[in-house]
């Protein structure tokens, strides 16, 4: 065999298992479709489990050093601070969610991995088939230009499908998902933060729908707006930082923009994360709303636990039980952060004026009772 797990998928999640079973002693090749990694902000909160999981392969601290580390969340409307969820009390070793940009994160880990095994991971290899004769399992691997390793096929004992949202191997598989669309879209860009929130998430519940900010390293912040309907392609920083003003009366200075994106939200659940030797990993398995923060961190607890039963099952023993057992825990904590990044969309949709003061008063009285808002501050932590 080429390598005992072949890994289709060098994001986040895909690069953790890597780490997660190289430090195991277990061979692992994990091929990544991209050249070069996208230098965009993409995912920025790292929620406790997830820290205490990155922990395990080494690198949260690395990731705390650079990362802001958000001890607390503001509900703001109408310029008054309805409530404040602290998040002093949710763990122990991390008491707060890390902001820190995708790339970065993507990056410290992709170095852990090659700090154990520094031909584990090909370039510019994309995964377009999957053959399983029952002993072992074949990728057919097509190589780009410049790739790190030739194009063919590759046998492992199994293989992890982590290729993301648009898993083109869950296709192939044949396993079915169900989709759902939801009427919210949003805008979302990185600017300077001109504000005087520091290390505060701010969440600004006003009538024309909610607008969220978070603080992201080197003194930037990140602004994303709530739509009724996608944002116009030629949407730019001008646009967004208008919308922001319009709303909070804060105006991010368009000139600082370092990111700009569009995206409506839709989730997909994987019906079966299991196919003979192949396994369904992260967004390939679960992709949820981004809306809460969730996405990456669900991935990474997935890659926790599969690890030490790809370890088990390397090791001869009969591990079905304990995949189907998987299998059923991951789909329920999917199942749990989409319902949990609803209550966060429908949170934020734009209301009447007498429904809003409402819907705020309701939020800033549960936050002012302490054990609701310990328990709110859990939820929101992924705990
Ligand atoms: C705007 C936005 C904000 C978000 N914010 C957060 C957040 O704050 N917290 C959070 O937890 N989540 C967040 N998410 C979700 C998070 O980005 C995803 O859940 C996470 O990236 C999933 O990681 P992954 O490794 O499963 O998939 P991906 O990150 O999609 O990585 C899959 C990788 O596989 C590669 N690939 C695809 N097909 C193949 C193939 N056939 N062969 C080889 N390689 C292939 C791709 O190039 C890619 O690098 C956000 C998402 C968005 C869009």
């Amino acid at each position: 065999m080429d390598a005992e797990v072949l890994i289709a998928g060098g994001g986040p999640v895909g690069l953790y298992l890597a780490a997660a079973l190289l430090q195991e002693g277990v061979t692992v090749k994990v091929f990544e479709q991209r050249q070069a990694p996208i230098l965009h902000t993409r995912a920025i909160g790292i929620h406790p489990p997830a820290l205490q999981a990155l922990a395990g392969v080494q690198v949260a601290s690395s990731m705390v050093h650079e990362g802001v580390r958000i001890r607390a969340g503001m509900a703001v409307s109408g310029g008054k601070t309805v409530g404040t969820m602290v998040f002093d009390r949710v763990s122990r070793d991390f008491p707060f969610v890390l902001a820190l940009p995708q790339f970065r994160t993507e990056q410290l880990l992709e170095e852990r991995v090659l700090a154990l095994d520094p031909g584990a991971i090909a370039r510019g290899a994309r995964v377009t088939g999957v053959a399983d004769d029952g002993g072992k399992v074949t990728a057919a691997v097509e190589a780009g230009p410049g790739a790190t390793s030739p194009s063919g096929g590759v046998t492992g004992a199994l293989l992890v499908a982590a290729d993301g949202a648009r898993s083109t191997l869950r296709e192939r598989l044949g396993i079915p998902v169900v989709r759902r669309t939801y009427p919210d879209h949003y805008l979302m860009g990185d600017f300077e933060d001109g504000t005087e929130y520091g290390d505060k998430a701010v969440l600004f519940l006003e009538p024309g729908g909610i607008v969220e900010s978070f603080p992201l390293p080197g003194g930037v912040r990140r602004w994303v707006v709530r739509l009724d309907s996608p944002a116009k392609a030629a949407a730019g920083p001008g646009d967004l930082a208008q919308l922001v003003h319009r709303r909070t009366g804060i105006r991010p200075d368009p000139a600082t923009n370092s990111m700009l994106s569009a995206f409506s939200v839709r989730s997909c659940t994987a019906q079966r994360t299991i196919a003979g030797r192949a396994v369904l990993l992260g967004d390939a398995a679960h992709e949820i709303s981004p809306i809460g923060g969730q996405g990456m961190n669900l991935g990474w607890l997935g890659a926790r636990d599969l690890a030490p039963l790809i370890c088990a099952a390397l090791a001869g023993k009969p591990m079905g039980p304990q995949f189907r057992e998987f299998e059923r825990n991951r789909r329920r904590a999917a199942n749990v952060a989409r319902r949990q990044a609803e209550i966060n969309m429908m949170l934020g949709r734009p209301l009447p004026q007498p429904l809003l003061r409402f819907r705020v008063a309701g939020i800033g009285l549960a936050a002012a009772i302490p054990p609701v808002n310990r328990w709110a501050a859990a939820r929101f932590t992924m705990q």
